[in-house]
């Protein structure tokens, strides 16, 4: 594919705590993407909840939400990212490998350094956008139209209080 598209990419608490980071950008830099957005940030509950609300009949949803959150790697933070650039996200999924860090390339970022805890978990060090409905619907998730470089979502302008606020055009994230 050969459009521009942006994805969702965050270095989960393990990747932090790992020492990883560098690396990591290091590699994300040889895919020739643009950095559109980044923010180290703290993951509320809510927010882990509605990131993986697809996996919230999973056995191991509470655990996964504990993960993200940072609360198994005493690190709570996570490194969150927009990349943008020709496809981007395919590219970005091939580089962080298969979700099960046991099945992933070895050389790919969770092949390398996931690991499968005693609990079954998956921890796999990063997050990347699955298909262009998934990365729309985490961007604005995760970011507000003003944290991004451009302009990648159309926005509205919304006044509360007498101040202007640039936010995502709504109706579009469900
Ligand atoms: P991906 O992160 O590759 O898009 P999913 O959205 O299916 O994969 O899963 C979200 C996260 O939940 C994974 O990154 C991993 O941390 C965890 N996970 C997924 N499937 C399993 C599983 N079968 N067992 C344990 N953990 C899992």
């Amino acid at each position: 594919m050969n459009i521009n598209q942006a994805t969702l990419v965050i270095i989960k608490p393990d990747g932090l705590k790992k020492s990883l980071t560098g690396n990591i950008l290091t590699r994300l830099s040889e895919m020739k993407l643009e950095i559109a957005a980044a923010r180290v940030m703290r993951v509320s509950r809510e927010l882990a909840a509605e990131h993986y609300r697809h996996m919230q009949d999973k056995p191991f949803f509470e655990e996964l939400l504990k993960y993200l959150m940072g609360e198994l790697h005493n690190r709570k933070k996570v490194l969150a990212m927009v990349y943008y650039g020709k496809d981007a996200i395919r590219k970005v999924r091939l580089l962080a490998g298969s979700t099960n860090p046991e099945e992933a390339e070895p050389t790919s970022i969770r092949g390398a350094y996931g690991r499968i805890t005693t609990n079954g978990l998956y921890e796999n060090v990063i997050h990347a956008s699955e298909n262009e409905e998934e990365a729309e619907r985490e961007i604005k998730l995760w970011f507000k139209p003003e944290e991004i470089i451009f302009d990648i979502y159309p926005t509205e302008i919304t006044i509360r209080n007498n101040v202007q606020e640039k936010n995502w055009l709504s109706g579009i994230v469900d």
